[in-house]
């Protein structure tokens, strides 16, 4: 007899694992406080991630026709900066499509999905918290969008202002995600997409906010969050965390999603372990702490300070410089964010 997981949070982190461990004959059990399918504030490209992380959670076939991206380019306020090669190609999926995808995968294993059902953040065995970040009083907000057939100029665009970034990107069936994370500015307004188009703006992103104007915007598929910080959310020793709920990279790494599989995979032996009853819950989610710091403290902290730099004036205006010259070490930077 084994014993039975129960995750908090439908997401990524908490699907993947869920499959992974089912994968194990582990039996799980999912709470999603929403219901899918459902979009989610994402730049819904997946940067960095290992073929062997998803073939390790059984999840492999789930991005069989994702776009594949091999170049990004970048503007500063309307004005190109570079065009570069991605290291590897990025994934691009709606989470629209993803999440329910992954959902059905669990079904079919067997395992339990509760929706509509919101856990509380109480440490006890047997539970992982995979609910993402937690929500704080913050100074960021995330907004999306879905757009209808919308001409690219590379593969993925990534667009600096001074209030925060915003990144394009396509996933299926014609449609190009924008979705953009700026400073939180209670005085801007607008409805729906409108909202978005006006933080571009304010950002000095008057160029891509006209272009999206003429564009056919998917009004059911904008999406704001906000109240969270980034980086490490409060994970501890006691409660188990996995995916946005240990830590919260920059969105501008493509990372995150990359992470709460990487984080799920890293669970996936201590926690069929303790099903079968060869280790303590406390040690437990103790390793799953340790080995998440070891795996992700480089990269965030380099991140977060990439970040900083991204949105700082000075920190711009250096970049547009060194990409003048042609000597912008893009992919050396990429990889102290994987
Ligand atoms: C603006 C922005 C842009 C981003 N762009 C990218 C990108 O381009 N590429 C990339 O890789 N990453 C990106 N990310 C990060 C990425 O979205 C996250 O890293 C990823 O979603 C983390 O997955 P998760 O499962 O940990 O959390 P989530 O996807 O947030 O899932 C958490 C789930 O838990 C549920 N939930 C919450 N509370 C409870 C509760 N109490 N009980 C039960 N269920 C609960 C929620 O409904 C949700 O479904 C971006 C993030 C932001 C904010």
């Amino acid at each position: 007899m084994k014993k039975v997981i129960t995750i908090a949070g439908g997401g990524l982190a908490g699907l993947s694992l869920a499959v992974g461990l089912r994968g194990r004959g582990v039996p799980v059990l999912v709470h999603e406080a929403g219901r899918y399918p459902r979009h989610r504030v994402c730049g819904e490209f997946i940067s960095g991630v290992k073929p062997a992380t998803l073939e390790a959670l059984g999840i492999a076939g789930d991005f069989e026709d994702a776009s594949r991206h091999v170049r990004a380019a970048w503007y500063r306020e309307g004005l190109e900066l570079m065009d570069s090669e991605l290291p590897e190609a990025a994934l691009g999926i709606s989470r629209y499509r993803l999440d329910q995808r992954l959902k059905e995968r669990l079904l079919k294993l067997g395992g339990e999905v509760r929706e509509g059902s919101r856990l509380g953040r109480e440490p006890r065995e047997g539970l992982v918290w995979a609910a993402g970040r937690l929500p704080q009083k913050g100074s960021w907000i995330g907004l999306k969008c879905h757009l209808q057939d919308f001409p690219m100029h590379s593969d993925l665009e990534m667009h600096l202002g001074s209030n925060g970034y915003a990144g394009l990107a396509p996933v299926e069936e014609g449609r190009v995600n924008v979705c953009g994370l700026f400073r939180l500015d209670r005085s801007r307004k607008g409805d729906g997409s409108k909202l978005l188009l006006d933080y571009l703006r304010q950002g000095g992103n008057g160029a891509l906010a006209e272009r999206m104007e003429d564009s056919a915007r998917d009004e059911s598929s904008f999406l704001g969050v906000s109240g969270f910080e980034l980086g490490w959310q409060g994970g501890d020793e006691v409660l188990c965390t996995v995916g946005d709920a240990e830590g919260m990279i920059p969105p501008f790494t493509g990372n995150g999603m990359s992470m709460a599989f990487e984080s799920a995979e890293l669970a996936l032996e201590p926690l069929t372990r303790w099903s079968d009853e060869a280790g303590s819950w406390r040690e437990v989610v103790a390793e799953i702490h340790h080995l998440g710091r070891q795996r992700f403290r480089r990269r965030v902290a380099n991140a977060m300070a990439l970040h900083r730099v991204l949105l700082d004036a000075r920190g711009q205006k250096l970049i547009s410089a060194i990409s003048k010259t042609g000597l912008f070490p893009f992919r050396p930077l990429l990889s102290l964010v994987r």
